[in-house]
């Protein structure tokens, strides 16, 4: 039962199963490809932002390395989840996904699935993804609790918040959006020319800035790309309405695996993207609830 003073909690849809066609893998850097899925006749309703899970046990390929894994961690391998690169008014879903590596003595093993959703030869096969999920998305009143919108990504993290900004210019939402991108390289910019046409399209209501951090002549590539990590000096530049903005920030964190490493050796785990622009967002006073994040490798 729900009263006044206690508001009935939102009612959370379960999760789908679908078969989908894979129409297309297109690469967009040299490590991230986007897929495009088609549901068929199958309704589609999700919120910009949101993700879906894929069963990496589905594909007949993958059953020797995820036997494999699952004997060396001595647990069932999970889901994988991947955020939407498409906005809700687009016609076909599309997940984009950042190759991984094994690096010897770096990393611990092997990635599952996604060297397998871009190289897999996938297109015009049916595979099985449950949708759709997650709360990383605008509140429906987001225009009564700003006018502005600070997206703060890293690599793939850019991925849920270019479908939020795809969605809301469609939507005609009275929002600015600043949007701050983390990179390695030029190469590495997810989305770099789609963003900038965005910009162009929308003067005064899209500004986007790159971050590049193992560039060493970032000044060739113009204004909107400077040098480094995100620091606490460009966050203040750019968000001058501390107290009325709303922040999106998605990309890498400490993961349970460095907690654990961090454990053993007794020495604390080095803070990751999200680790620091949090300290940065709550040192320059930006109220904790002013700040929605998700996290991923
Ligand atoms: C909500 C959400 C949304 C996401 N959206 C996206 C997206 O849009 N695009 C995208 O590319 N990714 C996204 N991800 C990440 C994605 O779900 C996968 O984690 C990623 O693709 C790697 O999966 P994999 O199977 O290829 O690699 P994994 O098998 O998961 O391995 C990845 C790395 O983790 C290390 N590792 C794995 N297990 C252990 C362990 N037990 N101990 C130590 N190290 C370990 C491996 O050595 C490897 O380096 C998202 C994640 C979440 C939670």
């Amino acid at each position: 039962m729900s009263t006044a003073e206690t508001p009935a909690a939102p009612v959370r849809k379960r999760p789908v199963e679908y078969e989908v066609t894979v129409t297309e893998v297109r690469m967009e850097t040299h490590d991230t490809g986007t897929l495009f899925l088609d549901f068929g006749s199958a309704p589609v309703e999700y919120k910009a932002g949101q993700f879906i899970n894929i069963d990496p046990h589905q594909f007949p390929a993958l059953r020797a390395l995820a036997a494999f894994l699952q004997e060396q961690k001595g647990r069932r391998e999970l889901f994988r989840s991947y955020s939407m690169s498409s906005a809700p008014h687009e016609p076909l879903v599309a997940i984009t996904v950042k190759d991984e590596e094994f690096l010897p003595g770096l990393t611990k093993y092997p990635p599952l699935l996604a060297p397998y959703l871009l190289h897999g030869r996938l297109p015009g096969a049916r595979i099985k993804v449950q949708g759709f999920m997650g709360p990383y998305t605008l509140p429906d009143d987001v225009q009564e609790r700003t006018d502005h919108l600070v997206h703060i990504v890293a690599g793939s993290g850019g991925v849920p918040n270019f479908s939020i900004l795809k969605d809301a210019l469609h939507r005609g939402l009275k929002l600015r959006h600043t949007v701050l991108c983390s990179n390695k390289t030029w190469a590495d910019m997810l989305f770099r020319e789609e963003l900038e046409k965005l910009e162009a399209a929308n003067p005064g209501t899209v500004k986007v800035l790159h971050t590049l951090t193992r560039e060493t002549e970032e000044s060739r590539f113009g204004p909107n790309v400077r040098k480094g990590r995100i620091g606490q000096a460009l966050l203040e530049e750019l968000i001058p309405d501390r107290q009325t903005c709303l922040v999106y920030a998605c990309g890498p964190a400490i993961s349970p695996w460095d907690r654990r490493k961090a454990l053993e050796t007794r020495t604390p785990a080095t803070p990751r993207f999200m680790e620091a622009v949090l300290g940065h967002l709550h040192t320059l006073g930006v109220d904790d609830k002013r700040i929605k994040r998700e996290t991923y490798g």
